[in-house]
Parts: structure tokens; sequence; C-alpha cells
């Protein structure tokens, strides 16, 4: 399969949702060699969610690593002929993709190989660094040169300059200094000679676990990934950490981490709800958020119903707090994906009910509470309100399980600017009457982090409250130096300046 055509159109788009950045997935083990690329498959299927640009699998055996990677969904990259041509290694890198930094094309998908010398990486990223261009410009004064415009390139060279060092205890070391030159979030997977390394930058803004399994070891992005492979989950990757697994075991290092910041979103949207961080399911979060949700804003209403699939969750607990009855009001086509049909413009316009399609005997004549995880643009609100009151309802209470989005993400979420969050330029009234509900609610920012069961201090609530654990630039493109339009000059204190 070559790029997707440029008339490619994804349904997803019509989420309205925010995109991941990325999953990551890892697999070290002797004993399961003979179908190490069908589990990295499956750890990837399960971390689907996390992107749905590209995927590819790298398979090694010591000393020669091998990849197929390509532009769409892990079902449309592999197949069984395809996975059959990565036999041999006990070493597996897995990565999906949905592109914050590099444009989405076939040079930026992962793994990524990078090397000089005897001296090579395969590198699977999720995250965003924030100095990825001057570091880039650092690595390429240093004689690096880049074909993919990828930040992942710039932490691959990065690491490949320091492991030519050859310290003593070699790549942990390596790897503590490469995570000294890099900014911003990163969780990495990668294959280095005859080791799997995985390390999680400072904040540990983005999810890593790793999990014991035959023979192993696998580190996955989410628990879901080891959930799928048969791997018993072991622990998260800390904060600063790089563990590195060979057959002597897994091996720890640890460099300074200021403060734990997970990003919050996480619990709200991105994750898969039967993963779990630090021990909490996130369908639990979510389901305290909807009775956070309800106590705080309670509607007088008939019904509940949630925005599926990302709201089922929070509607669940809203109904529970409140004792309004649940029910599905709304239908998901759950094979949407991506479509190789370019629809017309009549097509278009039928936008959202291409993936939702209402049950008016659910919904006709009442007073409807409507659940959704998050409200971006405002676009895809207003679409819903729309059919809810076509479909026969009285009133349309929407409820948001998150607070406004008042600030853009620079740590690997696409939200670049301001401009494009209806929570940051409008009041929530404002809001209201833009999507013609007849009251709109949204979660505190209280709320939702005590939903978390996690103190304040170790998340990342940036886009939320303004607090920017580290200052960001609107990054996405920026390695390409191509700004598109609309895009505001990158920033160096982001927090001051939006
Ligand atoms: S700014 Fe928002 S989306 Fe980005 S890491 Fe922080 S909480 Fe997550």
């Amino acid at each position: 399969m070559g790029n997707l055509p440029s008339s490619t159109f994804c349904l997803d788009n019509y989420a309205g949702k925010p995109k991941e950045a990325c999953g990551v997935f890892g697999l070290y083990s002797r004993t399961l060699a003979g179908e190490l690329a069908q589990r990295a498959y499956f750890g990837l299927y399960a971390l689907q969610h996390r992107g749905q640009e590209s995927a590819g699998i790298a398979i090694s055996d010591g000393d020669r690593t091998v990849a197929l990677r390509d532009m769409g969904l892990v079902s449309q990259v592999f197949d069984e002929r395809r996975l059959a041509a990565l036999e041999g290694g006990h070493i597996a890198l897995g990565h999906v993709r949905y592109s914050t930094t590099g444009s989405a094309s076939w040079e930026n998908a992962q793994p990524e190989f990078h090397g000089r010398g005897d001296v090579n990486v395969a590198v699977a990223h999720n995250g965003n660094l924030v100095n990825a261009g001057a570091l880039r410009r650092e690595l390429e004064a240093e004689g690096f040169e880049f074909e993919s415009t990828s930040d992942t390139a710039a932490i691959a060279a990065c690491a490949v300059g320091e492991l030519e060092k050859g310290y003593s205890d070699a790549v942990g070391e390596a790897l503590k200094e490469t995570m000294r030159r890099l900014k911003g979030a990163y969780s990495v997977a990668m294959i280095f000679r005859d080791k799997l390394v995985a390390f999680r930058d400072h904040h540990g803004f983005r999810p890593l676990c790793i999990g014991e399994i035959e023979g192993g070891y696998a580190v996955s992005s989410e628990t879901c990934g080891l959930d799928i492979i048969g791997a018993r989950f072991l622990r998260d990757v800390e904060p600063g950490e790089v563990v590195v697994i060979n057959d002597a075991g897994l091996k720890s290092y640890q460099v300074e981490s200021p403060r734990r910041a997970l990003c919050v979103f996480e619990y709200v949207y991105f994750a898969r709800p039967d993963s779990r961080f630090d021990g909490e399911e996130v369908a639990d979060a979510r389901q305290k958020m909807g009775e956070m949700l309800a106590e705080e804003a309670l509607a007088e209403a008939d019904v509940v119903i949630p925005v599926p699939d990302s709201g089922i969750m929070a509607a669940v607990g809203y109904s529970r707090r409140s004792g309004i009855p649940f029910a599905e009001g709304l239908i998901k086509n759950r094979y949407v994906g991506r479509t190789f049909i370019q629809p017309t413009d009549g097509m278009r316009q039928l936008g959202l009910r291409l993936k939702l399609n209402p049950l008016p005997s659910v919904i006709a004549g009442k007073r409807v509470v409507v659940i959704d995880d998050s409200i971006v643009r405002g676009n895809t609100a207003r679409k819903l309100v729309r059919l809810l009151f076509e479909a026969g309802a009285m009133e349309v209470h929407f409820r948001v399980s998150s607070p406004p989005i008042t600030g853009p993400c620079y740590y690997g979420i696409d939200m670049d600017t301001k401009n494009q969050l209806v929570g940051a330029n409008y009041t929530v009234e404002e809001i209201r009457e833009q999507i013609g509900a007849t009251t709109l609610a949204y979660l505190s920012v209280e709320g939702m982090t005590k939903a978390t069961e996690q103190p304040k201090s170790s998340l990342c609530r940036a886009c939320f409250d303004g607090e920017y654990p580290i200052p960001g630039s609107a990054a996405k493109f920026a390695l390409e130096g191509v700004i598109p339009a609309g895009f505001p000059e990158a920033t160096s204190g982001a927090q001051a300046k939006r």
C-alpha cells in the first residue's frame, strides 16, 4: 500500500476531537521469538486509538533490524504475509502514529532508523519535543543529516551521538545524557543492538508501562497493549527513567524529575477505558467525572445519553449520581474509520450522521442530558444538538465531563492554536448559544482532578488551567520550516504570552 491518496477522507474528523500523537510498543523475548511480529501486531492493535495515520513494526535479532511501516491503520498495513516477512528476531518495536510534529507522510512513519558508523538505532516515539528545532540545528552542526521531518529523528540522532561516546555502562548512561538534551514530552521505545530500551521524559507527560511476559518483557503506551498479548503489568516507566532490557534482565537508570505531569486528558479522553494509570482504571476515573458533573451541574431531565464511545463512562456516572435513567440514544457506526471513498459535498453536510445516528424512541418528547468528554472547536457539539432536536428532543442539556479548553497543548496533542479553541474565546453562555443547547455546563478543574485520584501536582492540566510545566511553541511543521497560515509565532513562554 502506498501513501493514502490526498482525497482520502477521514471520518474520524467528525469526532471533532483533538488527536493523540502516537502509541509505542516494545517486546523482548527469546521464548516468543517465533511469534514476536504477531504479538507486536496485537499490541499495536490495542493501541490503535492513539494514532491512525501510520503503523510500523521493526524486528531485530540483535545484529540485524528490519522494519515494515506504512500509512494506514494497523489492520491495513499488516496481513499474514507481511507479518511472516518479519519473523526471526527476539526484539520487536511497534508504533502507531498521528503527526503532531511533522506532516503525515510515509517518511515520518515509525519506527525510524538513524545511525552513524556502527551505531544504529530504531526508535518509536510518543510526544512532542518543545526544543525540536533548536536541537535539530545543533545536531546538524554536529554532522547529522535528517531525512524525516519528525522530532523523533532528533531524538534518535541525539541518542546515536551519545552512544558513540562509549560510556562504561554504555546504553543507560548514554540515554541519560540524551535525555538531558531533550525538552518536552517523550515516551520512547528503542532497539539498540541486542537491547530494547525504553525511556520517558522528566515530567512523564505521556504514559509508558512495563509488563512481564514469557522469557522477557514488554513495554507499551498503555496497559491495554500488555493485556492483549498476555503480559503481566509490572509498573509504569517513571518520569526521567531509562529502562534497558536484554538477556541479563531489566536494568533501570534515573535522571532528575522536577515533578510528574501526566496529561490529564489521558484520563478524560485519550486512553482506552480499560487501561490503568497508577492502579486506577481509566473507566473508573471517567465514571467519577460523570458523578462530579452531576453534583456540580444537575439538570432536570428524563434521560441521560452519552456521546459514544468516549462519553459513555461519564454518562453512567452522571446517571448514577443524579438518578436520571441512562439510555443509549446515539448509535455509533463502529466500523467507521478511514474510507477511500471521497464523499460529495452533500454527503459532507451529513457529517456527523455518517458516524452517529439518533434513536428517536429514546429521545423524542424527552428532556435529554447529553454527555460528551470535551468540546474543542464546538462544531460537532452544534451538529449534535441539532441532531437531537431533529430526533424530537424537547430540551437538550449539554454536559461536558472536562473543563473548557482554554489553551493549546505543546506536549503531543493536536491542539496547537488558541484561536481553534472555542473555550478560549467565548464564555460558557456564548458557547451555549452557538451550539443551540437548552443549557450547557462543564466539569470544574477541581472536579476533574479529584476524579483521577491524583494530586494536582502530578498532573499536567495546562490546556485547562494555563499552568504549563515547561514553555512550549506551536511545533507541528516547525522542522519543515513551514508554519501554516493561522499559526501564531513560536513562543518562549506559553503561559505568559497566551
Ligand atoms: S496541555 Fe492539556 S492535552 Fe497537553 S499534555 Fe497538558 S493536559 Fe494534556
